[in-house]
């Protein structure tokens, strides 16, 4: 979430129900993250009208707050919009199976259409064929041949003093002599919506009968996805879309303003330039992106990973039978801090707002402390952590000199056990529990 937002969440804390007013300001928000993120703008508009309606209706029930149930009403929304579930390529046809890619020059056509044979044959077993329409440019048919043969697939030979109707017809009759399971069919680019053009696809369209008819975009494109989208929906019925280079740092917007417009599913996510950079795309994952959010699943699925539900069970068996924290239990603590991977593990997958604030100097530093505070509790006695009070002048300067650090770093870490053992004290067992099993999910 942008720092605002957050700051929203925890302000409409403590409010039984979501209202007009207390909704309005965090939506504005959200309005601004998808402005930001390159959706266009009526897209925005309906967005934010739906979750609306759905977020005042929604109850807050349990301990959730009012602010958690909205940013889980926005990104439900914002999933769903995108998509739900997954959809692979749909080869329910009399085979060969045509598959039809169109979309802007440079979108990312050529690439995916190896990078889709690649997957037919390695995820479903499926024998290829791929065909160049691009008799534009004789280099784009060149680049066909290399990358099918990179995919392991078989390329069907076409030249640039052909007709594309030609050559797709050729290759179909091919493809069913042979018997392809599946013919992917390449087309020329289009700098921009040009009548010619979008007349031939359409023809090739007529012709082919292809079972998909894939919409390939650039997730970069921003703002002006949506009239390409038009466009190419006006002129064919898109049976899917695939949204290019999204290992650019653009927030991805485009898909929610292309699957609006198209009402196709994204069915796949280019990820790099190489064949195998082909995903499954993930709605509920790319709604976090858009929202920038970072990557908080994995960030949750990390930190369950970390946390030791046995040592922390201990933990709060300890401070319920009267035990009390000691300065073992704090250096457990750390230690556990340290296996979820330091702090900078943690910080790459927060949100590039929130993690943009503490530079690699914080985090070299903050990490560095942490280390240093092992060495100073491991510098104590056994007798000297379960009963810090034992900890006078003497002591702690052997201490400091044990850990190699000042006396007063000693008395830091000191102060820093104490507010821990009253928070400790405040939550008994009960709470400590309750509180790792919300971190663990
Ligand atoms: P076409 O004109 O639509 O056929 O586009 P191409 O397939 O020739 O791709 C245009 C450029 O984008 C090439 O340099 C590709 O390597 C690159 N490209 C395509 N898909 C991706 C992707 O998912 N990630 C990255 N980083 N580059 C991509
Ligand atoms: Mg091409």
């Amino acid at each position: 979430l942008t720092e605002k937002l957050s700051r929203l969440v925890k302000e409409v804390r403590g409010q039984a129900r979501i209202t007009e007013s207390n909704v309005s300001d965090m939506l504005r928000e959200v309005r601004m993250a998808l402005l930001e993120a390159d959706v266009a703008l009526p897209v925005v508009r309906d967005f934010i009208a739906r979750v609306k309606e759905k977020a005042l209706g929604a109850e807050v029930v349990g301990s959730l707050t009012p602010g958690q149930v909205l940013v889980s009403v926005i990104q439900r929304e914002l999933a769903a919009t995108m998509g739900e579930g997954v959809s692979d390529l749909n080869l329910a046809a009399q085979p060969p199976a045509v598959i039809l890619m169109a979309g802007l020059q440079g979108a990312g056509k050529t690439t995916t259409t190896a990078k889709l044979a690649k997957h037919l044959i390695e995820r479903r077993k499926k024998k290829v064929l791929t065909v160049s329409g691009d008799v534009y440019r004789p280099a784009a048919i060149e680049q066909l041949k290399t990358v099918t043969k990179q995919a392991g697939a078989e390329w069907f030979p076409s030249s640039p003093e052909q007709k594309p109707l030609e050559i797709a017809r050729a290759a179909l009759d091919y493809a069913k002599k042979h018997y392809f399971d599946v013919l992917l069919v390449d087309t020329a680019g289009r700098l921009a919506i040009d009548e010619a053009l979008m007349a031939e696809i359409k023809q090739l369209h007529a012709a082919l009968n292809p079972v998909e008819t894939l919409f390939v975009v650039d997730a970069m494109q921003g703002q002006d996805a949506i009239n390409t989208a038009r466009a190419f929906k006006e002129a064919l019925p898109l049976t899917g879309i695939v949204l290019t280079k999204l290992d650019g740092d653009s927030r991805g917007g485009a898909a929610l303003s292309v699957r609006t417009v198209t009402g196709a599913p994204i069915k796949f996510a280019g990820v790099s330039e190489k064949i195998d950079g082909l995903e499954v795309f993930d709605a509920e994952r790319h709604a976090g992106r858009v929202l920038g959010m970072g990557d908080i699943v994995a960030l949750v699925e990390q930190v369950t990973a970390g946390v030791d539900m046995a040592a922390a069970q201990k933990l709060a068996a300890k401070v319920k039978s009267g035990d009390g924290f000691d300065l073992e239990d704090f250096l457990d603590q750390l230690r556990q801090m340290k296996k979820m991977g330091g702090l900078s593990t943690l910080m790459d997958k927060l949100p590039s707002q929130m993690s943009a604030k503490a530079s690699e100097a914080d985090l070299g530093r903050a990490e560095k402390e942490m280390k240093r505070k092992e060495g100073i509790i491991c510098s104590m006695t056994p007798q000297e952590r379960r009963k810090p009070e034992l900890l006078k002048a003497t002591r702690k300067r052997r201490i400091a000199a044990g850990a190699g650090v000042q006396v007063q770093e000693v008395n830091r870490l000191l102060k820093e056990f104490e507010q821990m053992q009253g928070v400790m004290k405040k939550m008994k067992g009960g709470g400590l529990m309750k509180m790792m099993k919300k971190l663990g999910g």
